[in-house]
């Protein structure tokens, strides 16, 4: 599995997990009311699950698929825009 394939594979569970915890900021709203636990627990179950992105480096200099400069972008980057590595190429 190539740098870029895991990385869009974990593009693809923080969406499912954004969708999860809007739901459930949502139905806990619904039935109890506003509740600042219920939009913490959700806000700190994403930064769990989005720990492996910084992991997700290019193979050649080591940049994160997801920066772009300074900014963050939920979809990785298929070419690395710092060193110019396909990494939707298998090179390990
Ligand atoms: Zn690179």
């Amino acid at each position: 599995m190539t740098t870029y394939q895991s990385a869009l594979a974990h593009a693809k569970r923080m969406l499912g997990a954004l969708t999860i915890a809007i739901l459930l900021v949502l139905v806990i709203d619904q039935f109890f009311g506003h509740s600042t636990i219920a939009f913490a627990i959700a806000i700190i179950g994403l930064v769990a699950a989005n720990r492996p992105m910084l992991r997700m480096n290019c193979t050649t200099c080591g940049k994160n698929l997801f920066f772009r400069g300074i900014f963050v972008v939920p979809w990785p980057n298929k070419v690395c825009g710092k060193c110019g590595t396909d990494l939707a190429e298998a090179s390990d």
